[in-house]
């Protein structure tokens, strides 16, 4: 007899969700993670929300979440959500015109988002610089959040309803027979279910490879700091988020203090095939001496000029899975039936989690889910010659990285 109808690889957000939804839906669930239960990339983001993206889908998908979210607080009674908003700017009329058309998408998928004037934007983040910005505009119902608490909201809601969770017990096996998984092994046990769910973040690939499926997707290093509460910052928790793709920021209040990270031109790859089994996500770091990091001030200091080199801070970093097209990789590939993939959220895994749950028990369950499968399914890029090379996969998502803000064109994914 089956012990559970599902085994999923990986506790961050994207596993906890699907754990949540599957055992909503009277699935056995059990969770295995390599580490701590949310210690992988979800123990590092900078907990942002923002809702405006380049399709229809993409902002549905994100409402949704936020939706799901809050229904978690209230089963749970774990505040998740800080809902400031986000203020978006543009410096340039390439880049007005690229929030205008960003607005107009929003604004089409229902999404509420008000124009502001340069004074609006001081008056709702004072801290900022406003002089040289052309356009701004205002997206009320964005979020910020720790994602360690949004994994905790998962982990509290999935106990209640059941599910199991393994610390510490690193999957290194999947079996089979005639085709369809059987279940894996971990640490030297093994567990039996039907279902399989790899969603073991930027190690994803390596997850897959265990059924020889080449998985398009890489680890990329990313970056952001936090200042200490400062006088010369005036910020508190009830300031908005801010994008500013022109300077490839983004960042929100914390702690009293300012958080901001950047999507580099020149990003990272991590070859996550060459860190230690003990990896943890914590050590990636970096001081001023590091390129990336004193870019990284420098930009944050165009647009708020009382951050420099001498402010004291906290330097973050974790490791994102791209994807060649900045979208997620969900659902089967071929060649193993009941091996389903939920991996490569790039920058907005927290963000899209709660939704993703409901989409992945979908495809498991129906086939298909209510969005645009050729956005989200897992083997979209299997007839695309060029992507069948590791180091071809690797550049493709290094470009979509450097492109992901430096780019002006609709918002990503
Ligand atoms: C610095 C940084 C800032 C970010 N900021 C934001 C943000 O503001 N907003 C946002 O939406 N997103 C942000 N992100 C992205 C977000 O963190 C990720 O998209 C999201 O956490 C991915 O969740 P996941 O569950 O797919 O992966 P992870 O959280 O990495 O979880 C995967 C888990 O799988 C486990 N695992 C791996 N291999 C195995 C194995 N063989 N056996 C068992 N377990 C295994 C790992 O230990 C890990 O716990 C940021 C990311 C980084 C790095």
């Amino acid at each position: 007899m089956q012990t559970h109808d599902a085994i999923i690889i990986g506790s961050g957000v994207a596993g906890l969700s699907v754990a949540l939804e599957l055992c909503k839906r009277n699935r056995r669930v059990l969770v295995l993670d390599r580490s701590s239960l949310a210690s992988g990339a979800t123990s590092r983001a900078a907990g942002l929300i923002g809702q405006m993206r380049s399709t229809r889908d993409a902002i549905h998908l994100l409402m949704e979440s936020i939706r799901i979210v809050r229904g978690i607080e209230t089963d749970t009674g774990i505040r998740v959500l800080e809902q400031t908003g986000s203020i978006r700017v543009a410096q340039s009329n390439v880049r007005a015109k690229e929030l205008a058309n960003d607005v107009a998408i929003a604004r089409a998928a229902g999404l509420e988002v008000e124009m502001l004037e340069a004074a609006d934007v001081q008056k709702r983040l004072p801290c900022m610089r406003i002089d040289d910005i052309s356009a701004a505009c205002y997206c009320p119902t964005d979020c910020y959040l720790e994602a360690p608490t949004l994994a905790q909201a998962y982990i509290a809601a999935g106990r209640t309803r059941g599910v199991a969770y393994i610390e510490h017990a690193p999957v290194d096996a999947l079996r089979s027979t005639n085709g369809r998984v059987t279940g894996i092994t971990a640490a030297g046990t093994d567990y039996d279910a039907p279902i399989v769910i790899n969603a073991a973040g930027p190690w994803t690939h390596l997850v897959a490879a265990y059924a020889q499926q080449p998985l398009p997707t890489c680890g990329i290093a990313h970056y952001y700091f936090t200042t200490k509460p400062e006088a010369k910052i005036a910020i508190d928790a009830t300031h908005p988020q801010f994008r500013d793709r022109e300077n490839r920021i983004y960042g929100r209040p914390c702690n009293g203090g300012i958080r901001i990270g950047i999507y580099e031109a020149l990003p990272e790859h991590i070859d996550m095939a060459m860190l230690p089994a003990d990896f943890q996500m914590g050590s990636v770091t970096a001081d001023i001496s590091k390129p990336l990091i004193s870019n990284l001030i420098s930009a944050a200091s165009n647009r708020f000029p009382s951050i420099t080199e001498s402010i004291p801070m906290e330097i973050r970093g974790g490791i994102m899975a791209f994807t060649p097209d900045g979208g997620p990789l969900l659902g089967e590939l071929e060649g193993l039936k009941g091996f389903y993939h939920c991996a490569g959220f790039c920058g907005h895994g927290v963000s899209q989690s709660a939704a993703i749950g409901p989409i992945v028990a979908d495809l498991i369950e129906k086939g298909t889910c209510k969005y645009d499968l050729t956005q989200l399914s897992a083997d979209r890029f299997s007839d695309w010659p060029v992507l069948q090379n590791r180091d071809a996969v690797i550049q493709s998502c290094l470009k979509t990285y450097a492109n992901y803000y430096g780019k002006p064109g609709p918002s990503s994914n």
